[in-house]
């Protein structure tokens, strides 16, 4: 492979275009349409300086992309990761887009990231960090605009500092401003697990569509965060056998299975998943390439590549992570038989509960978890069907099924509306 193949694979903007077109030529939209959905609708880059704790200053650099606003405000998390790109932040946004849509909520899509690494920054640098940012992003979110929530490492206390700065910034408390707050602070019930429990009836879905057991199944996951710690609990729960499971240091491996709640105390306690006991250590390239039944890459982009993709031994995959898998493997899978269940669709629920989220706090009156779960699960297996039958109906795959799903929703509003010159 060429160095400039090797740069577009690993650039998920690229990544997303290559589907994006697939799907568009399928549908048969216009070229002028096309290129209306492949282009951002506004982004902001902004330079953030803050007071380190030894009394320097340091100015980091932020992202808001907002995809498309043709169906509602733009939705999305914000990422806090040396790693963060203009272009990264593009593809996640463009993603939020075709997310909101295929579980068919009244959102854009937008995406917010900031290059620094919070692992090496103390609680009161992240909390200075997210107020200036916050406030550097003023013009362009509220409620009915552009509404932020967690991604990697950002977490509920990072919601509420961004709700109480924009908050002090508009003289009223506005709890609509971003999903995933904590839930004594007008968060939802069931948010926390939601991403989790929506990939692990994903999974069930899945198998059972394609006739393999629903329990008892042979399952590796990468990443043991909000996504993939609580998705393997919860697939866990539902009668399989989690036989590995990494986070950022490295993996653990046991083929008679591992005890998640237990894995999640240890991790919880320690920090890491090393040293927990009764498991073997393997490295996390190691563990994408184990036999198993299911794999769920939970973590980052650019995991599954054509690099890799051939050594892949899972019959499915379940993508809790946004772009785990680059459009080069997807062939080298497809060719393979694996049935993959895309992002855009398997870690829907998280964005489906940030719904339910905005919904409560605009009303004021907040749903019982059992409420959330039941209509979640609902429009889950809802967005099941209709990327199965669009695949079935475009004959395609999984993937572009869901984005042709998601596309041809927000080609219609953008048509409806009509161009504003
Ligand atoms: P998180 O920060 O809670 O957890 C991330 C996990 O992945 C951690 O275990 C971390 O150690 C591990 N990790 C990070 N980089 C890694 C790498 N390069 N190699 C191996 N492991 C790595 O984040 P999260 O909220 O669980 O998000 C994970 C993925 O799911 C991201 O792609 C995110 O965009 C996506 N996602 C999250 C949500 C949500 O509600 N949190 C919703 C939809 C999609």
């Amino acid at each position: 492979m060429t160095a400039i193949h090797a740069s577009a694979e690993s650039n998920p903007y690229v990544q997303m275009t290559q589907r994006l077109d697939q799907a568009t030529g399928l549908l048969e939209l216009d070229p002028g349409m096309a290129a209306i959905l492949a282009e951002p609708a506004h982004e902001l880059s902004v330079s953030i300086p803050v007071q380190m704790d030894n009394g320097t200053v340091r100015v980091f650099t932020g992202y808001r992309v907002q995809h498309s606003i043709a169906r509602g405000p733009a939705k999305g998390g914000i990422r806090y990761a040396p790693d963060v790109s203009l272009d990264e932040v593009r593809a996640l946004a463009a993603w939020m887009t075709w997310k909101c849509a295929v579980v068919n909520v009244p959102f854009g899509g937008g995406k917010g990231g900031i290059i620094c690494d919070p692992r090496r920054m103390s609680s009161g640098e992240i909390e200075r960090l997210t107020r200036r940012y916050t406030a550097n992003l003023l013009d362009i979110i509220g409620p009915e605009r552009d509404v932020p929530a967690p991604d990697m490492n950002t977490n509920e206390q990072v919601m509420a500092w961004f709700m109480d700065t924009y908050s002090a910034h508009v003289r009223a408390t506005q709890t609509a401003i971003v999903t995933g707050k904590p839930v004594g602070l007008g968060g939802s019930l069931g948010r926390r697990e939601a991403t989790g429990l929506g990939v692990a009836i994903s999974a069930r879905e899945a198998l059972r569509h394609i006739g393999m057991p629903n329990s008892g199944c042979r399952v590796v996951v990468q990443g043991c965060g909000n996504v993939g710690g609580l998705g393997a609990q919860f697939i866990q729960e539902m009668g399989h056998k989690i036989i590995a499971i990494s986070d950022i240091y490295g993996a653990i491996h046991n083929e008679n299975g591992l005890d998640m709640p237990s894995v999640l105390a240890h991790l919880d306690e320690n920090r890491t998943l090393e040293g927990f006991p009764g498991a073997d250590r393997i490295d996390g390239k190691e563990l994408l390439e184990l036999d198993c039944d299911l794999l769920v890459p939970a973590a980052t982009e650019n995991q599954i590549t054509s690099e890799n993709a051939n050594q892949i031994k899972a019959k499915v995959i379940v993508e809790g992570a946004n772009g785990p898998t680059t459009a080069a493997a997807d062939k080298v899978l497809e060719d393979k038989g694996v049935f993959i269940v895309p992002d855009i669709l398997a870690n829907a629920g998280g964005v489906t509960v940030s719904y339910f989220e905005w919904v409560q706090d605009r009303m004021g009156y907040f749903w019982e978890k059992k409420d959330v779960f039941e209509r979640m699960e609902r429009i889950m297996v809802e967005a099941f069907q209709s990327v199965v039958e669009s695949a079935e109906r475009h004959k395609t795959s999984p993937r572009i099924g869901a984005y042709c799903v998601g596309v041809d929703r927000v080609a219609y509003c953008l048509k409806i509306r009509g161009l504003y010159a």
